[in-house]
């Protein structure tokens, strides 16, 4: 008799205690600050462009060679309102073969692209885990927002930075070619 009514207790208790696993996919769990899901393409918000100038890099060295990508002159660098002479034109990737291992981010140097919180692949179709460079760059806006994304190399990689930069040493070069000029002429009148 006891032993039921401790068995009813133990029951009951659990009855009303918070669940620990989520009813996916009604229900989705926040994912953690380190996880690491497929990769994604970053955008370059001060040229409105993709940080991607399609080097190949990581295409060579995808261990899994599920990459693919073209690269085109850049308009905006005709333009000067951007410094990347190219530009991504079109990226893919073959979801269903990644490994996730992030060698593609650890071998870029252009700040382009990072292991991004995408991690749902369920899709209707044969090519549904083919991601183009679209989707590539929604799921890499989304990362950026979600972790408050910066760029390591802003320098070098973002735009603005590194047109300011290059703008400013154009500046001082030319102001120093001015007073070399002074200082010449100064020179010859003194001789
Ligand atoms: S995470 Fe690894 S397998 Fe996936 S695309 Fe990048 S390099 Fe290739
Ligand atoms: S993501 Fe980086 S390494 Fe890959 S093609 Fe673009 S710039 Fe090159």
């Amino acid at each position: 008799m006891i032993a039921g009514v401790l068995g009813m207790l133990t029951t009951l208790r659990w009855l009303f205690k918070r669940p620990v696993t989520a009813h996916y996919p009604d229900q989705h769990l926040p994912v953690q600050e380190r996880y690491m899901g497929f990769p994604a393409l970053l955008w370059d918000e001060s040229a409105e462009e993709p940080f991607c100038t399609g080097c190949m890099v990581c295409v060579r060295e995808c261990p899994t060679q599920c990459m693919s990508a073209e690269m085109m002159d850049n308009p905006k660098f005709t333009d000067g309102s951007s410094h990347r002479r190219k530009i991504i034109e079109t990226f893919e990737i073959n979801l269903n073969r990644c490994i996730l291992c992030g060698i593609c981010v650890d071998v870029c140097a252009f700040d382009a692209i990072e292991m991004s919180y995408e991690h749902e692949l369920a899709s209707y179709g044969r090519a549904g885990a083919r991601a183009d460079l679209g989707l590539l760059l929604d799921g890499g806006r989304r990362y950026q927002v979600e972790a408050s994304w910066v760029p390591e190399n802003a320098d070098k990689n973002v735009a603005g930075v590194a047109l300011a930069k290059k703008a400013a040493a154009a500046k001082a070069k030319a102001q120093d070619a001015g007073t070399g000029a002074e200082g010449s002429d100064g020179a010859e009148g003194d001789a």
